[in-house]
């Protein structure tokens, strides 16, 4: 499982992406990212859901990476956005959609750092066909490089503004 700074910065650095360059700053406003990027810890609330249960119930239980990694939500968070996007409530429309990104991206991250297998809960535990590469081994240098990564496009492209 990839660790929470990578899931919010890797879906902001993708949204700003289509932001910029697919759907334009007008369709797309600023604080979609915000909640593109806190949908993408979102499936991660099973961890402080996990504290709270240990506490009132007095047992040590851990939840984590079970019910609220499984394809479920974007896929109820998707249906609910196409029925604001058909009712033309673009606003709340835009923030599902982005909210199943976020739910999608973490789920997709989750599965590349290796470790889980949640995807199809409640209905089955699917065998882990998530790649065990190691990826996880190298989270911090992961986080690091995209934030560098994200900083030079901005800059480059401020500065590509700046002369047209
Ligand atoms: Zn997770």
């Amino acid at each position: 499982m990839a660790l929470a700074v990578t899931h919010i910065i890797l879906t902001i650095v993708i949204l700003d992406l289509f932001r910029h360059y697919v759907f334009g700053k007008k369709k797309f406003p600023r604080y979609l990212l915000v909640i593109g990027g806190i949908a993408g810890l979102g499936p991660d609330l099973d961890i402080p859901i996990s504290w709270v249960y240990s506490l009132l119930a007095g047992v040590k239980a851990n939840f984590h990476g079970t019910f609220t990694h499984s394809l479920i939500w974007p896929l109820i968070f998707l249906g609910i956005a196409l029925i604001l996007h058909y009712k033309k409530e673009m606003k709340w429309a835009k923030i599902f959609y982005v909210i199943a990104v976020g739910f999608v991206f973490h789920l997709s991250l989750d599965c590349l750092f290796g470790g889980y297998k949640s995807f199809l809960w409640p209905f089955l535990v699917a065998p882990n066909f998530c790649p065990e590469w190691g990826i996880i081994n190298y989270a911090v240098s992961i986080d690091a490089l995209i934030l560098v990564l994200w900083l030079v496009h901005e800059e480059i492209h401020k500065k590509i503004k700046d002369y047209i």
